[in-house]
């Protein structure tokens, strides 16, 4: 199985140039081409490529980006325009490739048979030029902060809103040597594990995941506290600096500021979501995992006319929540990455009225977010929202359809 490997680099300031140089040529390559496809231009990854010397031609400055670098931004649109297609077949949105915003980093790839330079804590990546001339930025030289696993096939350059680069490692986990990698399965002792055992979750806000399992029992998994404290600590800056004049001093102060307490609280999430998921993954006993399928989920709160400036503020904070805070999409692709790694099976399901339902006696009601507790007018059943849910989707896996290999 592949797995990536994220690593701190510390550059000089003059490479820390030459890879902004380069991002930005492959950005302009790439938004250019985005933008003859808006424009109704076929495409066609590998007519796009012949075209690179005349690119070239074009604009001189791309001679002095590495080759290989460029290459890749064809096909890193190819990607998107299949992906494209893709949804375009399957009647889905369709999401036409955008263009890379300028604040943003565009991820440099190099794939590993051109990086022979890696020794010890140093790798050397290659720019380009030196052909008829000078070269305009030398061969940067990086130190990694962690070592580098062995055998690695790609490597990605990207940098942080905060201006700190890395060096992300993509490597085959059974290619490793013993002694280089230390932290293998060697140590870990192999957890109990029932081969029938099912759980399933119901996923939320309130609660991150909410589990029940074949014998009963209940998991409740609480997840990230701190989006209120952090949103109203980054409203607060932000409306600080859009009191300010634009550029000012205190304006870029404030700027950082604001990078800075985002990041933190991105990582803290993302801390939580990684640990969450090792926990349902790893470290439960259940062979199969089950979770309700979040595309069908319908947790926005629609703009309404005549709302009152408190119906608003709670319309922006749950829309916040659900678009860009809950994670819950990045938290559904960890457990399938790390279901595979534990040898686990995932199940994703339609979670369709899994919360409107009754589990005793399938009696429907609404169930607006704020109410916590099910209350069955039909018989009688008082429960927690999440756990109902959660029994609704553990039944609703048993009654599937299809081959039952349990
Ligand atoms: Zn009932």
């Amino acid at each position: 199985m592949l797995l990536c490997k994220k690593i701190k680099i510390e550059v000089s300031p003059q490479d820390a140039e030459a890879l902004e140089f380069m991002q930005a040529k492959c950005r302009g390559l790439y938004n250019w081409w985005v933008l003859r496809l808006k424009s109704g231009a076929r495409w066609n990854v590998y007519e796009a490529k012949r075209t690179l010397q005349a690119s070239k031609q074009y604009d001189l400055e791309l001679q002095q980006v590495y080759g290989k670098l460029l290459a890749e931004v064809y096909f890193r649109l190819d990607g998107a325009m299949q992906a494209f297609f893709r949804r375009v077949k399957a009647g889905e949105k369709p999401g036409f490739p955008r263009f890379k915003p300028r604040h943003q980093f565009f991820t440099l790839c190099y794939p590993a048979m051109y990086l022979n330079k890696v020794t010890g804590h140093t790798i050397v990546l290659p720019t380009g030029g030196g052909r008829w001339g000078p070269k305009r930025y030398p061969d940067i030289v990086a130190h990694l902060t962690e070592p580098p696993p062995a055998n690695f096939k790609e490597v990605a350059v990207s940098r942080d809103a905060r201006g700190n680069y890395y060096c992300s490692f993509v490597y085959d986990e059974t290619e490793q040597h013993q002694d280089e990698m230390p932290r293998t399965d060697k140590k870990r002792k192999p957890r109990p594990l029932r081969a029938n055992g099912i759980v399933a979750f119901d996923l939320g806000i309130k609660t991150l995941a909410t589990g029940y399992t074949d014998q009963g029992r209940f998991y409740h998994i609480g997840g990230f506290k701190g989006y209120r404290y952090y949103n109203k600590q980054l409203d607060k800056i932000r409306s600080k600096r859009d009191k300010c004049k634009k550029k000012s001093r205190r304006y870029l102060h404030l700027s950082r500021v604001y990078k800075r307490v985002s990041e933190r609280k991105r990582r803290k999430q993302q801390d939580c979501l990684h640990k969450a998921s090792h926990l349902i993954a790893g470290t439960l006993a259940e062979r199969a995992v089950v979770v309700g399928d979040l595309s069908q989920r319908q947790m926005v709160i629609k703009k309404q006319e005549s709302e009152t400036p408190k119906e608003r503020r709670k319309r922006q904070i749950r829309n916040r929540l659900v678009y860009n805070d809950w994670g819950l999409y990045g938290f559904v692709q960890m457990l399938t990455y790390k279901c595979l790694r534990f040898g686990k099976e995932l199940f994703i399901i339609s979670e369709r009225d899994t919360t409107k339902t009754c589990h005793v006696c399938k009696h429907k009601k609404d169930m607006p977010l704020r109410v916590r507790t099910y209350r069955c007018e039909n018989c009688g059943l008082v429960m927690d929202r999440d756990d109902n849910s959660a029994i609704n989707i553990y039944e609703r896996f048993l009654a599937r359809p299809g081959p039952h290999t349990r």
